[in-house]
């Protein structure tokens, strides 16, 4: 037996490589790395690619090790080569997330150590670290003490634990369901409509309340509905605005939301996966007036603190909501629940054993102090204002002007059909690749979307993104009237 034992944990060992074997493998990935990052200033935001990184479905995972150069070249070709390359400043489309340094370090340290951010018990300083951030979120909000929160993996998960707690906090069951109500707008992130259905709400009434010029709901149809809504039987429940819209980038009405939540004792929930963080500069802070009035709020430092992807969170202001639609019971968790000095990730979501997100975030925010934090998001609104205003020159159409760092934009030709112009024109960036925008669609005509929030997006960047714009539309009108 014991010889067995022996010669097994010989085959077992490559699982614990020593510290010269550490060593040849992480100088191979540092360099890589470092590579990646020396280079990033000249790698395409966007690659269009035939096999679209079809390398790594071929190759098998196998009984025997491949080499460490092998596997770095199958990375290199196929998982960052093709599509999107998110770590550069030309990405400019959707909503862009971050990448910087310091949390991958975070990451590293928090992978080797492996604590158990999941419950007090077993890693008390780990949940202190995870509590102490969400509450430094919780003052910028303007929560009172008393809140609780969760660091998730984005914010689709961060918006359907709070309207999972605004579900539970009303009582709202199965067969109540039909009755009450939801109050959104048309601009709400499509995840929220997820998380209503995940949450058993999908038979709830929904109502998409209509938007202002600058497609921000409007309070006093709010009001009225509502009002109309309990005339009719109906159970109002829930209000849900957006701190930064996906679409244009709006802000809804805060103050005046929270006002009538008030009143008619509704839930009100804030997504602000996007915008919530600009909070942090003295103009995001004025326009995010009335945030300290929701009942739950989403913020993801994957947008707006520039972490790796795998970062978001969530606030709910009155910490037993919160607890009592996520507790749990578990013999074998006996010990782990005998004193709670400390409210634990795992009473607070769905996850038990989750990865200890905490120090990616935290790392960085001690290592390099809020204040470039701020910068770097002054920067980005003001980045918008200065491309809203310079591609106007080039003779753009544009929408609304940017409340916080999105801009949608379209070309209107002389001649033809305009949305097939922008069409053709989103293709052309697409296929030049140096900045990456997006397309989408507002009041049914065809617009792009530029959107500021990569750390690495600075003022020669949006200068290259207006000189290719510049080229492109010159180069597809005059192919328009060759063809002609
Ligand atoms: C990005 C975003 C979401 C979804 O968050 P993920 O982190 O992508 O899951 C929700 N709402 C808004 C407003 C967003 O911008």
């Amino acid at each position: 037996m014991k010889d067995l034992l022996l010669n097994i944990e010989k085959n077992s060992r490559p699982l614990e490589p020593d510290s010269a074997e550490r060593d040849r493998i992480r100088k191979k990935i540092i360099n890589y790395s470092e590579q990646f990052l020396d280079n990033i200033d000249h790698l395409p935001a966007y690659v269009m690619s035939e096999d679209k990184g079809k390398g790594i479905s071929e190759s098998p995972i196998r009984e025997e090790p491949d080499s460490i150069d092998e596997i770095i070249a199958l990375i290199h070709k196929n998982i960052d080569t093709p599509g999107l390359n998110p770590a550069s400043g030309g990405h400019l489309g959707y909503i862009p997330g971050g990448g910087i340094y310091s949390a991958s370090l975070g990451d590293y340290v928090a992978d080797i150590t492996n604590r158990y951010a999941g419950v007090f018990f077993a890693g008390p300083g780990a949940v202190r670290m995870e509590n102490m951030l969400i509450s430094w979120m919780a003052e910028m909000v303007g929560y009172p003490q008393g809140f609780a929160g969760n660091l998730t993996s984005g914010g689709s998960v961060a918006n359907l634990i709070a309207i999972v707690a605004a579900r539970d906090a009303f009582d709202i069951k199965g067969c109540d369901v039909d009755k009450a109500v939801i109050y959104a707008t048309d601009h709400s992130h499509h995840c929220i409509d997820k998380a209503i259905r995940i949450s058993g709400l999908k038979e709830a009434v929904r109502r998409n309340i209509p938007m202002d010029e600058s497609f921000r709901m409007n309070e006093e149809m709010l009001e009225s509905q509502i009002i109309s809504d309990i005339k009719a039987g109906l159970k109002p429940f829930l209000i849900i605005a957006s701190a930064g819209t996906t679409d244009v980038g709006a802000i809804d009405p805060l103050k005046e939301i929270g006002i009538i939540a008030d009143k008619f004792n509704l839930w009100y929930h804030i997504d602000g996966a996007y915008g919530a963080f600009f909070a942090l500069t003295e103009e995001g802070k004025q326009k995010l007036q009335g945030m300290e009035l929701s009942d739950s709020i989403v913020m993801d430092p994957h947008k707006g603190l520039f972490l790796p992807y795998g970062s978001g969170a969530v606030i709910i202001k009155e910490k037993h909501k919160l607890y009592n639609s996520q507790y749990y019971v578990a013999n074998y968790m006996q010990d782990a629940q005998k004193e709670p000095e400390e409210l634990s990730p795992a009473e607070l979501s769905p996850e038990l054993t989750k990865h200890f997100r905490g120090l990616r975030l935290w790392l960085p925010l001690k290592l390099h102090g809020v204040k470039p934090f701020r910068a770097c998001l002054e920067e980005k609104l003001l980045l918008s204002k200065y491309f809203y205003s310079e591609v106007q020159k080039l003779g753009f159409e544009v929408g609304p002007e940017p409340e916080l760092s999105v801009v949608t934009f379209r070309y209107v030709p002389e001649k033809g059909d305009a949305d097939k112009f922008n069409e053709m024109l989103v293709n052309e960036i697409h296929k030049d690749g140096r900045v990456f925008i997006t397309s989408s669609k507002l009041n049914g005509k065809f617009i792009l979307h530029l959107d500021v929030l990569s750390f690495r997006t600075h003022l020669s960047t949006i200068d290259l993104a207006l000189e290719i714009l510049k080229q492109l539309t010159e180069k597809i009108k005059s192919q328009n009237s060759t063809s002609k």
